[in-house]
């Protein structure tokens, strides 16, 4: 297997059927970087900058800040490189920083860009370093956990102040600044196409949005296989975004674990989601399945069972069974 899937790995992901999928890896740390050419990834479609902050035993320097975007965007060369702004709070917890007083429920916490927004000096110290890290080429930043669309605008007048700071200064500067927000939060959903007009790219953070969807903590092992990341619920919310993205010829990814699990990136594909970022291990193996898949049969499996009221767990059992006969 791991043969087969090296031949693969500078062969470009297109379906049996001629639909064309970008597949990019997941990364945070310099460790990562060396999978960038020994995965055949196209970009880094999620840099979860929290990593640094999470291995250091204090807040990170500018300078060291600085050091590893530069260091991303020199290996990363052409390809593209999306940078998650800061997301810590929940799950991600930095030993040196005491978030508030105790939170009942964290992961609805104070956390990621809530955090941003109420200490901006941890953001604008972020988004200076990224801004002359990738001085002369394009910078791509994705901002987590947006709630509401306001959000969106208070992020972007603290990094514009940053870009005007910057140039003021006569230092050098992205030549493109693209700017994302992280669709995680149920609320969004009922808030596509202003969601999808307010910004230059859309990356579906699946871990999360499935997560406070079915109201199942992600980390918790008695819940972890309960409910199905292909159930109709899901899948519709997932079309429905597919369908916003492409009305407003927004860019879309899914960077959460499930685009790296090859039966869950096809059922992705098959809805619209043709960008996809995952583990690097993960590359090879949803290659091998894109290349053999009939996209458009798929599609049509999965939108029959959507219209007629399929159960829960039926669907994923459906396409394992059609790629397995086909
Ligand atoms: C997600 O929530 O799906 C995601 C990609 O971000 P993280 O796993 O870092 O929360
Ligand atoms: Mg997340």
């Amino acid at each position: 297997r791991q043969a087969e899937y090296r031949e693969l790995r500078d062969r470009v992901a297109v379906s049996a059927d001629g639909q064309r999928v970008t597949l990019l890896m997941n990364a945070g740390l310099l460790v990562d970087l060396p999978q960038l050419d020994q995965s055949g990834a196209e970009g880094i479609g999620l840099f979860r900058t929290e990593l640094q902050f999470m291995i250091a035993a204090t807040f990170p320097r500018a300078e060291a800040q600085e050091r590893l975007y530069r260091s991303v965007l020199e290996a990363a060369g052409d390809r593209p490189v999306t940078f998650r702004t800061l997301d810590i709070g929940g799950d991600k917890v930095l030993p040196y920083f005491r978030n508030a007083p105790d939170e009942e429920n964290p992961a609805l916490g104070w956390r990621a860009v809530r955090l941003a927004l109420d200490r901006p000096g941890l953001l604008r110290t972020q988004v200076r370093a990224l801004l002359k890290a990738a001085s002369g080429r394009q910078l791509r930043l994705m901002l987590p956990m947006i709630t509401e669309l306001a959000e969106i605008d208070q992020a972007r007048r603290i990094i514009m102040r940053e870009v005007k700071h910057l140039s003021r200064f006569g230092h050098g500067l992205p030549l493109a600044l693209r700017l994302g927000a992280m669709l995680e939060v149920p609320s969004l959903l009922f808030d596509l196409d202003r969601l999808m007009a307010s910004v230059d790219f859309v990356s579906i953070g699946s871990n999360d949005l499935f997560q406070f969807m079915h109201a199942a903590d992600r980390g918790n092992a008695l819940i972890g296989g309960r409910f199905d990341t292909l159930s109709p619920p899901f899948l519709r919310a997932l079309r429905a975004t597919a369908q916003a993205a492409e009305r407003h010829g927004t860019p879309l990814t899914l960077c959460g674990e499930m685009a790296g699990r090859p039966i869950e990136a096809l059922a992705l594909v098959a809805l619209g989601i043709t960008s996809l970022s995952m583990s690097p291990a993960a590359i090879g193996p949803v290659k091998a399945a894109i290349l053999k898949a009939d996209i458009g049969a798929l599609r049509s499996l999965i939108t029959a069972r959507l219209e007629t009221g399929a159960t829960d767990h039926d669907i994923h059992a459906a396409i394992r069974e059609f790629v397995d006969t086909n």
